[in-house]
């Protein structure tokens, strides 16, 4: 049995009528850029997230960059962010000219609250805290600090679509809530996309602005922006994706549940989930000593998964101007070492599930 580490056409499979359906009404419709499409996505998505406003953007890293840039950060600021992301976190910081300062993750993959205050200085300006794998970081305690220090939050929810904690969603916990809608993403798209929610008018509204050449009215342009556009196509179909999220969300909370209960061997840790957070799975993350004899044994049993992430970001050629050695982070280089996530997507059958559980649990160490 072949099994892939991500199958995003089964999702599409699962509705593919209404998709086909929508696709062919917006290519009639001759509006393709800033329709109703956008603005009825908009509307929705900020409902689902309890947030007063959404703005539709090109990319995750797009939302992250202008996020950035209307918290007025740039040249001299510091922003903490985890040290095992996804680089994007690192370049929404870095493309406005501040400096990403890394923090070691915890347990769960997130920023370790505990050794934020220690990495606090007068040039700090935010924290860029990212839910990743699709559990919600220690809101709590980081709201608690940003408070005392005066610092604002942004949140990197690019894994987290629908991640809660205390009926609170991902992304209205701080100032600027980023998320994406690359196709692997929990609510992806059919290319890309991207979008914030806020609950301040302001910041909204510059984002607008910012992501159409910094134009309000057409051809007035306030200041320098840039083209970071949700298209109508996107919108239209993350529309039908949005009303099926919480649905797939579940689905993947039973197949991790069976991870959860079924796979045994003293090779592989299991991930922690936070008590009476709800995470949406974005990954099935576990972590093994010899996580590349794993992956190569998974493989041979026709079993495909994926680093996330092989190199940490101040390991990582674009950030060698920031001249972090190896040893500087060991934790988030101990993930990196470690890590490894297994098959997991929308669809994804028992008999799948089973099979990976079969083999993972005769794994053995012949190294
Ligand atoms: C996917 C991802 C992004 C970037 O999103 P794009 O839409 O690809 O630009 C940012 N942060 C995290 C944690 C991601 O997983």
């Amino acid at each position: 049995m072949e099994i892939r580490q991500n199958r995003m056409e089964r999702s599409f499979a699962a509705h593919q009528i209404e998709y086909q359906t929508k696709a062919l009404e917006v290519l009639a419709s001759g509006k393709y850029i800033l329709g109703e499409e956008v603005e009825a996505f908009e509307r929705e998505f900020a409902a689902y997230n309890h947030a007063k406003y959404c703005v539709g953007l090109a990319s995750g890293l797009d939302s992250l960059q202008l996020a950035v840039r209307t918290l007025g950060i740039g040249a001299g600021d510091e922003v903490l962010v985890q040290g095992n992301t996804f680089i994007a976190s690192v370049m929404g910081i870095s493309m406005n000219g501040a400096t990403p300062v890394f923090v070691e993750p915890d347990e769960f993959y997130t920023i370790d609250a505990s050794k934020l205050e220690a990495k606090i200085t007068d040039k700090t300006k935010a924290i860029m805290v990212v839910h990743l794998f699709g559990q919600i970081s220690d809101m709590c305690t980081i709201m608690d600090i940003a408070h005392k220090y005066h610092l604002k939050v942004v949140e990197d929810c690019a894994q987290a679509h629908g991640a809660e904690l205390n009926g609170t969603k991902a992304g209205h916990f701080g100032d600027i809530g980023c998320f994406s809608f690359y196709p692997s993403k929990n609510c992806g798209g059919f290319g890309d996309g991207g979008a914030i929610i806020t609950d301040h008018e302001e910041y909204a509204r510059r984002i607008r602005m910012l992501r159409n050449y910094g134009s309000e009215v057409r051809y007035y342009n306030e200041e320098v922006g840039i083209n970071s556009r949700l298209d109508e196509l996107q919108a239209a179909l993350l529309r039908i994706k949005l009303k099926y999220l919480d649905d797939a969300n579940e689905q993947r909370r039973q197949i991790c549940i069976r991870y959860l209960e079924h796979i045994d061997n003293e090779y592989i840790k299991l991930p922690s989930v936070r008590e009476n957070h709800k995470t949406v799975w974005h990954q099935f993350v576990i972590r093994c000593k010899c996580r590349d004899a794993l992956m190569d044994y998974l493989n041979a049993y026709g079993i495909d998964t994926i680093i996330h992430y092989p190199v940490p970001p101040h390991l990582s050629e674009a950030y060698a101007y920031l001249n972090l050695k190896e040893g500087s982070l060991p934790v988030t280089e101990q993930y990196a070492r470690e890590v490894l996530s297994l098959p997991l997507y929308e669809g994804m059958t028992s008999e799948e599930t089973d099979h990976v559980i079969e083999t993972l649990n005769r794994f053995k160490n012949e190294s």
